[in-house]
């Protein structure tokens, strides 16, 4: 089998090294050169996404790439616990959700697809519906995130992906400010959106602004330490955190997508954000499930299968990325509550949440994508 990734992010990393296991021919075409592309920041990696690492023989080195986050807590703007939970897990399960920088994990993922034989070319772009490069492929993955041509290509009437209502920064301080945990994924909700902070093993602490605003910010340069004091000036720990600020990357705007009907077609298929983007602190694990499960339904299938075994793929995805969109939008909805809606959360949260989350949460935790068979025993 000869496969084109379009994409060598997350999902076409993650790909490149699920086919290679299956025996299939991969090459990888990825518009930057930079693994961080245009997202400098970091991604959390529940447990879920981290079970998909472990089939593609990743886990130890991503896990050496970021540290483990046990908790994961809600607090008030006021400073009120609200939450505290197991992060990105079940309490009883003994892996840790990881977090890293997105550009460690997308190189690991390319050192590993490297290793395993694939060709990655940087710098390139690659249109799946014209370009001569893709002509004799017998399987087109399109890794090719939120803003897919692959998608455009496969379905011109597909949705294009539009602003959500919310703008993130990111950036990191020098240290933790006294009187704030040490520890833990933290979560404040603010009154203009919501502010996590997350101190690293280093000592310094990472964080990210993600501010509710009708209009994506117009100017980036606009949005500076000085305008985030100001957003998060009532917060006193987040504006502390921000005190302490020694980085901070430029503004990205949230974007969401109608569902995708779309998504696979002949010998072309969508993974990731180009076919679901889930959001929810789950894109970059939905996107390495996507991968596994993908190389499970194409190994040992002769190409004039392949039309089938990409339909069976898409039919097992599809309810699990729809029900977490689903849950992207009730927590988007979350962080945009308004005044009323913040004084309602504050009076019910702290009693219902620790309480319910793993029974809302755990079907997603819970996933195992299961192992790819090895070429000649599929
Ligand atoms: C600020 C931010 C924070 C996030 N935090 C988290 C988190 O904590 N946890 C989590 O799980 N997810 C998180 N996500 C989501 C996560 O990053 C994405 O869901 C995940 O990266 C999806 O991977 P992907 O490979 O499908 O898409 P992407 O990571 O977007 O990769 C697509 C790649 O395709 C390349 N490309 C595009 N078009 C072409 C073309 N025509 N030819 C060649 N190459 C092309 C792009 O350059 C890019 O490298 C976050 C996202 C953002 C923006």
């Amino acid at each position: 089998m000869r496969a084109i990734v379009v994409g060598g992010g997350v999902a076409g990393s993650a790909a490149a090294i699920a086919l290679r296991r299956i025996g299939a021919g991969v090459t990888v075409y990825e518009a930057y050169d930079d693994p961080g592309g245009p997202v400098g920041s970091y991604v959390s990696l529940a447990v879920n996404g981290l079970r998909a690492l472990d089939v593609l023989e990743c886990l130890t080195r991503v896990q050496v790439a970021g540290f483990p986050v046990a908790r994961h807590r809600m607090w008030s703007g006021s400073g009120r616990l609200l939450g505290d939970v197991a992060r990105g897990r079940r309490s009883e399960d003994p892996l840790h959700s990881v977090t890293l920088m997105r550009a460690d994990l997308v190189s690991e993922l390319r050192a590993e697809a490297l290793k395993s034989g694939a060709r990655i070319v940087t710098g390139q772009r690659l249109d799946a519906a014209s370009d001569p490069r893709a002509a004799d492929a017998d399987l087109i993955v399109g890794a090719d995130g939120i803003w897919s041509a692959t998608r455009r290509a496969l379905d011109p009437a597909a949705p294009q992906p539009s602003y959500a209502g919310l703008y993130s920064v990111s950036g990191t301080s020098g240290s933790v400010p006294n009187g704030l945990p040490r520890d833990g994924f933290n979560w404040i909700f603010a009154r203009h959106g919501v502010f996590i902070f997350l101190p690293v093993p280093d000592g310094t602490v990472w964080w990210t602004a993600q501010v509710a605003a009708h209009e994506p910010p117009p100017d980036p340069a606009v949005i500076g330490p000085a305008e985030l004091t100001r957003l998060f000036s009532t917060e006193a720990r987040a504006a502390a955190v921000l005190g302490a600020a020694t980085a901070m990357r430029a503004p990205t705007p949230g974007h969401i997508l109608k569902p995708v009907t779309c998504r696979h077609r002949d010998r072309t298929v969508l993974i990731g954000d180009a076919a679901h983007p889930v959001g929810a602190g789950q894109g970059a694990s939905i996107a390495m499930e996507d991968a596994v499960i993908l190389a499970r339904h194409l190994a040992a299938v002769a190409p004039e299968a392949i039309p089938q075994a990409l339909a069976a793929f898409d039919r097992e995805r599809q309810p699990r990325a729809g029900k977490l969109a689903k849950m992207d939008t009730s927590n988007r909805d979350a962080k945009t509550a308004g005044p009323v809606g913040a004084r309602m959360r504050e009076m019910i949260m702290p009693h219902v949440f620790s309480r319910f989350y793993e029974k809302a949460t755990g079907w997603l935790y819970d996933f195992d994508p299961g192992a790819i068979p090895a070429p000649g025993t599929g």
